[in-house]
């Protein structure tokens, strides 16, 4: 790993609004990089972060559907919560742009959402969870309707 061009630290969280941001690039060698994306569901100064059942449903989901996504999903390294509960990072291979994230956000949530009840959630069992009781069905449809919102105006 060569080079960040711009750390989580480095961004004023203050004034982040919602959205989708190129957190930081790393140039592995001369031909790799991974891109890590910054999918801000929440701004942090609003103060209302997601609540844990619902992180973990997205993450379930979009960890899942995202890599079986017809143009980015081969470039999928991951998709993880952020701890802040504000959103989360999406990892990606190779020169994927925020278009092409944003497209494919919205091919996922127009195929996978609204989800009903628990069985819509992938992995969500006691061998691929660690916590299989922690999920949200209504909070989750909403978060992803808002954000998608924020995506596509
Ligand atoms: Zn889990």
């Amino acid at each position: 790993m060569k080079k960040s061009v711009v750390s989580s630290f480095d961004v004023d969280h203050r004034t982040l609004k919602e959205g989708l941001y190129l957190r930081s690039v790393y140039e592995i060698d001369d031909r790799y990089s991974v891109r890590s994306w910054d999918l801000r569901f929440c701004a942090p100064s609003a103060h209302k972060p997601l609540c844990p059942g619902t992180v973990h449903t997205i993450e379930h989901l979009m960890a899942y559907y995202l890599r079986l996504d017809e143009k980015i999903g081969k470039s999928v390294v991951s998709f993880c919560p952020m701890g802040c509960l504000t959103g989360f990072y999406l990892s990606t291979t190779g020169d994927v742009e925020a278009e092409e994230i944003r497209q494919a956000l919205k091919r996922v949530y127009e195929n996978v959402f609204p989800i009903k009840g628990r069985e819509d959630i992938v992995g969500l069992n006691e061998i691929q969870c660690g916590n299989p009781a922690l999920y949200a069905i209504d909070e989750t449809n909403e978060a992803m309707d808002k954000y998608i919102k924020v995506l596509f105006g």
